[in-house]
């Protein structure tokens, strides 16, 4: 220790019987287990313990250095870790360098292969209750371990300590996914609360998803995508686009041959111009699809001459007010053939211990038999018919968590 440097060690000495047999850590582990020599979920509760007032950002006497960026590094051993260049995927975004050092198994057994560990270095200038609030979640990401049962409450914690960060890392689903160890319900609802309205599910579709775990919004635009090419259709609406995903499939499908995104966010369409490479697109492209600014309350010719419409996770953004221009906009003045909308089933929050909506921008969120109620009577006023399907996980009592309407008229 120096007046300007100075180290922290975190030593703990965790007994492996006591885990056994369930005193701590519910009895998850095996007799023979590793949990005394690595760094794990138990290195991220000490963290927080020892640490609680770095992490919140308190400094007390010196607050200025709590809330600047220094020059800060730290070591983690033995982590588990078997895919090396997910480290530096990891880390590397949130501003480090990263180094480490592996085990190669002895040169008397090599079939013993890598043994799973590595000691990480990661070095950068940052706040310290950034770097405590990254490992914290970080650590258990690599260790694929809990040593308590994974649920609701770990999705807060997430939200809480990767709100600055987690958003916009390039890694974010493969981070939730671990960190929640793979219960899709759960991925699903923070996916949920960080998405809606605020764009952030860019690149989700390109993103390699961990095997068994296809988030909701992902199985949404992919059973939407299913009903729209299945109707033989060659143009298509995508109203309310976002960040364009859905528009990604159909451009990569040549069946399309028409392909237009509207949405009333400048900053959203801005976001989808640029995933979609707008700028270098080639005249073939640039003649195949277009988008543009509007919004779906008001009469626009530009709305109208497609044969599908989708609506997906849009309507709940309107205010209820404005429901009625939005329907005779859609229904009666833009006619397509066929219109594919999609909305959150309000039933299901209760699968996700939420009692608000999922998404602060949503003006409302309808039960299924509210749904029913009002695309029954939309169809009906408008000479349409419409069948109604669930998308995602049904639950036996709250139905699924997402509600589709297929709307079509002759
Ligand atoms: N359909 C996309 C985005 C859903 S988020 C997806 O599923 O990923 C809702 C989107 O609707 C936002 O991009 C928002 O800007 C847009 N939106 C909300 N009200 C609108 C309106 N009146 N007209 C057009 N777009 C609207």
């Amino acid at each position: 220790m120096s007046p300007e440097r100075t180290t922290a060690a975190l030593l703990l000495d965790i007994d492996p019987i006591s885990l056994v047999r369930g005193k701590r850590g519910l009895g998850l582990f095996d007799y023979v287990n590793d949990r005394s020599y690595v760094s794990s979920s138990f290195m991220s509760t000490a963290i927080s313990k020892v640490f609680g007032t770095a992490m919140s950002g308190r400094g007390d006497d010196h607050q200025e250095l709590a809330d600047s960026e220094l020059d800060l590094s730290a070591t983690i051993t033995m982590l588990p870790c078997k895919e090396h260049d997910k480290l530096t995927a990891v880390f590397a975004p949130l501003g480090y360098q990263v180094s480490y050092y592996t085990f190669e198994s002895d040169e008397q057994h090599p079939e013993w292969g890598d043994f799973g560990y590595v000691n990480l270095t990661i070095k950068g200038n940052v706040r310290l209750r950034d770097l405590l609030k990254h490992l914290y979640v970080l650590i258990p990401v690599f260790d694929k371990q809990k040593h308590y049962w994974v649920d609701t409450d770990e999705v807060e914690k997430l939200l809480r300590m990767g709100q600055d960060w987690l958003p916009d890392h390039p890694e974010r689903q493969f981070i939730t996914s671990r960190y929640l160890k793979r219960q899709r319900r759960l991925v699903d609802m923070v996916f949920e609360r960080l998405a809606a309205g605020s764009a952030t599910e860019a690149d989700v579709l390109t993103e390699p998803v961990e095997q068994g775990v296809r988030p909701l919004f992902q199985r949404r635009l992919e059973d939407v995508f299913d009903t729209v090419k299945a109707t033989g259709a060659t143009s298509v609406i995508d109203l309310g686009c976002g960040e364009g995903n859905l528009l990604k499939l159909f451009i990569a499908d040549s069946q399309f041959r028409s392909i237009t995104g509207v949405d009333v966010s400048t900053l959203a369409l801005k976001r989808c111009s640029n995933r979609l490479n707008m700028d270098e697109a080639g005249e073939s492209m640039l003649q195949r699809i277009r988008l543009f600014q509007g919004s779906l309350t008001y009469k626009d010719e530009r709305l109208r001459g497609y044969q599908v419409a989708c609506v997906v996770e849009v309507i709940e953004h309107i205010d209820p007010p404005r429901l009625q221009a939005f329907e005779e906009v859609l229904f009666g003045y833009a006619r397509p053939r066929t219109i594919v909308l999609t909305t959150p089933n309000s039933e299901y929050n209760a699968v996700y211990q939420i009692d608000t909506h999922r998404h602060e921008d949503h003006r409302f969120e309808w039960t299924r038999a509210q749904f029913h109620q009002w695309a029954v009577t939309t169809a009906e006023k408008y000479g349409y018919t419409v069948r109604f399907s669930g998308i995602g996980d049904d639950d036996e009592v709250h139905g699924p968590p997402t509600q589709m309407g297929v709307f079509t008229c002759e």
